[in-house]
């Protein structure tokens, strides 16, 4: 496609729009709900993804967007419950009007391989399910024509109501660039096209979990129209790292099953077991319970695309959308610095103080441990939270050392969902000695913007 094309045919759009300023009432053109990361297991996991299916028909989308991990363990079980599902809500791939609704499909690495990870065949054979029905087991091409209706191959593309929409598989993800090569000219360089993959690009919204071997990026980063959508990290949404612009955009697709954080909070999941770390607090979430789930509802208008954010686990807004100005308008108001600018600073209320105690607790390897417990209210103060919550001990005179970083148990749950006390815990060896201290905690948003903190009483330690 051709770039300057796009931008002036865009900028065209705009203009329109706003002269006309029919933005509240207009229609969008385009509809697509967008899952990720299912992770069905056995026939009551799937039933998250049916929930969504029906919020989705009720929102009357044009296309269903799936990128990827259908299944947990990789059976066919799990493909088979998700078109039960599937065919329950979108009868004949039909809305109750009648309407066709496209299946936008893709395969992840779970889907593959998901008994190869950590102790997820133990669970598969306790939940009486066995290797004789995993989907490679079966051949796993036979298997998707089989479930969901079209051919196997390693680059698909659809288009709906005019729009470009290609994705590659899990097994073929560096087959975008050749495909881009020879038939990118072929795209309607007047609209947005949207690639997805079950892997997000590399340097964008991956935070260091990616695994395309830089294919979308060599594939698009000369494509302004280009919005690339991935799932696969399970990073929630309400993190602003989930979207970013540069050549193309990019946007995460979350998950359906449970999230994940980066490394460095206390009270997280470590992926990766390190010695030097020991977390005093428990993590938020354990994989196999699969708790709060996320979606997105897109709609494409002449000028801007808005991606809605759900929390399918209670069923309401995740927090506020992103509206993106059509790729190529030349305005990128989600590359990272523009967007964290933009991003309110969370303040504590007027009242909210820090309570501090010392207790012999247990850290997270179950050893005894001698620990400082924090408890301070939530900053939830004109419509804005924090995101986390960084815990500093300041003696007189230094700005206070970073003692221990918690996110907000509530961190990927919608708005209202937020909860009221925040704890934070670390081990007293992180004391000064010898020196009055007082303990400060700071409200930060998802990009490390800090509020005014709150600070506890004098304290000494010997
Ligand atoms: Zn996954």
């Amino acid at each position: 496609m051709r770039r300057r094309d796009f931008i002036v045919i865009s900028g065209a759009f705009s203009a329109f729009v706003a002269r006309g300023g029919q933005i509240a009432t207009e229609r969008p053109r385009l509809k697509v709900g967008i899952v990720s990361d299912t992770h069905i297991q056995d026939e009551a996991s799937a039933r998250h993804f049916e929930k969504a299916l029906c919020y989705f028909r009720d929102c009357g989308v044009d296309a269903v967007m799936h990128v990827g991990d259908i299944s947990d363990w990789g059976l066919v079980s799990a493909w088979r419950y998700a078109a039960e599902a599937w065919e329950r809500v979108f009868p004949g791939n039909r809305a109750p009007d009648g309407r066709k609704i496209v299946k936008l499909f893709t395969t992840g690495n779970h889907d593959f391989e998901g008994i190869k990870y950590w102790d997820q065949k133990e669970e598969m054979l306790a939940c009486g399910y066995n290797e004789k029905d995993l989907l490679v087991a079966n051949g796993i091409e036979a298997q998707w024509e089989r479930f969901f209706g079209e051919k196997f191959e390693p680059v698909v593309h659809k288009r709906v109501k005019g729009y470009d929409f290609i994705t590659t598989h899990w097994n073929h993800r560096k087959a975008i660039v050749e495909w881009m090569k020879a038939h990118g000219g072929e795209l309607d360089a007047a609209k947005p096209f949207f690639f997805f993959q079950h892997v997000n690009p590399d340097v964008t919204i991956a935070a260091g979990c990616s695994g395309d071997g830089g294919a979308a990026r060599k594939a698009f980063d000369d494509s302004p129209n280009a919005v690339v959508i991935g799932g696969h990290t399970h990073l929630s949404l309400t993190d602003g790292h989930q979207i970013w612009q540069g050549g193309f955009t990019a946007v995460g697709a979350a998950s359906m099953s449970w999230s994940e954080l980066p490394f460095g909070y206390e009270n997280a999941r470590q992926l990766v077991p390190s010695k030097d770390r020991v977390e005093e607090m428990p993590p938020l979430q354990d994989r196999f319970f699969q708790t709060v789930k996320q979606g997105m509802v897109m709609s494409v208008y002449g000028d801007r695309i808005v991606f809605e954010k759900r929390d399918f686990t209670h069923d309401c807004e995740l927090d506020a959308p992103w509206i993106v100005p059509l790729p190529g308008s030349g305005r990128r108001p989600y590359a990272f610095a523009a967007h964290a600018a933009a991003t309110p600073i969370p303040r504590f209320g007027e009242d909210a103080r820090v309570s501090v105690r010392t207790v012999v607790g247990s850290n997270r390897r179950g050893e005894k441990s001698v620990q400082m417990v924090v408890d301070f209210p939530s900053a939830v103060r004109d419509g804005v939270r924090a995101y986390d919550y960084e815990i500093r001990v300041e003696s007189e005179g230094d700005e206070g050392q970073v003692v221990c970083r918690v996110v907000s148990p509530t961190y990927n749950c919608g708005f209202e969902r937020e909860c009221r006390a925040q704890r934070a815990v670390f081990s007293v060896r992180k004391l000064p000695r010898g020196v009055p201290y007082r303990v400060a905690v700071y409200p930060r948003n998802c990009f490390g913007g800090t509020g005014k903190p709150i600070r506890s009483d004098v304290r000494h330690s010997t």
